[in-house]
């Protein structure tokens, strides 16, 4: 194929972007990926403090960036990784002597060698992130126990009366319900299931406890007709009744109990 030909083939891969360089945090992304060791020969990528200037990695572009009209022939009809050449998941942290091979000599092996590599290295972190959901998990499961011990006298404490109305026309309506519709749609279930266990024992009732919390809402949106300020409210209530474990997990409980207790009506939708 004459150059000119190849050219215009690469121009029409879509697949194919201009390089970006990453930025300084996305740097540490790759880094952290491949655990500060390259994922090929195993050498360390963490500077050695005395010369601090000379990084020992390099982050490599997995497909290659401008590829020859070699390698684009031995990589045709690969797999390839992300949206395009410069997305996250094209590229990898490598050791410089490793970047090098692999810059100049990618044979189908070799890139199929790293695509495998990329794809397991991809695996882990979205495994170690449902990590992180289940450790919220258990926190929610704490924040429901203890609300399932509250008194009647409990509720008497919470204040139905607007702290600030600085926000009244602030525009997170929408930020809020982006928040309630996505905790409701991973925890709903969840919780309601928790709830279900606890039903019975020492004299809790999930039908009591959500006409309770109902109240408590409506009363809230006779005096105060910002939504995330009530929201807030009830979270720091809950938050302070639960013994401060976790913020994120009461956000996750009255994120429930608004689609539960059907109030809140355009944002439960
Ligand atoms: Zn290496």
């Amino acid at each position: 194929m004459k150059k000119e030909e190849f050219e215009k083939l690469l121009l029409n891969d879509n697949y194919i972007k201009k390089r970006k360089d990453p930025s300084k945090s996305e740097i540490q992304l790759y880094l952290r990926e491949v655990n500060y060791t390259c994922p090929l020969c195993g050498d360390d990528l963490r500077n050695n403090k005395q010369k601090k200037s000379n990084a020992l990695y390099e982050i490599a572009h997995i497909y290659p960036n401008r590829p020859t009209q070699e390698q684009y022939k031995a990589l045709l009809n690969l797999k390839r990784l992300g949206e395009n050449s410069e997305s996250f998941e094209n590229k990898i942290a490598l050791c410089l002597k490793c970047h090098k091979t692999q810059d100049y000599h990618t044979s189908k092996d070799e890139y199929l060698k790293l695509v495998n590599i990329k794809e397991k290295l991809l695996k882990r972190t979205e495994t170690y992130n449902a990590t992180l959901n289940l450790a919220l998990e258990d926190d929610i499961a704490i924040v429901v126990d203890k609300i399932s011990k509250l008194k009647g006298e409990d509720f008497i404490q919470l204040n139905y009366n607007p702290v600030s109305l600085n926000n009244k026309f602030s525009n997170n309506e929408k930020l809020l319900k982006t928040k309630v519709s996505m905790y409701v749609t991973e925890y709903y279930p969840y919780i309601l299931d928790l709830f279900k266990s606890l039903e019975g024992k020492n004299g809790f009732h999930l039908d009591v406890l959500s006409s309770q919390i109902k109240t408590c809402f409506i009363k809230m949106e006779y005096e105060n007709e910002n939504k995330q300020e009530i929201f807030n409210q009830m979270v720091n209530w809950i938050n302070n009744k639960t013994l401060d474990i976790s913020k994120e997990a009461c956000e996750v409980v009255v994120s429930f109990f608004i689609q539960n207790c059907e109030v809140f009506r355009e944002i439960a939708e």
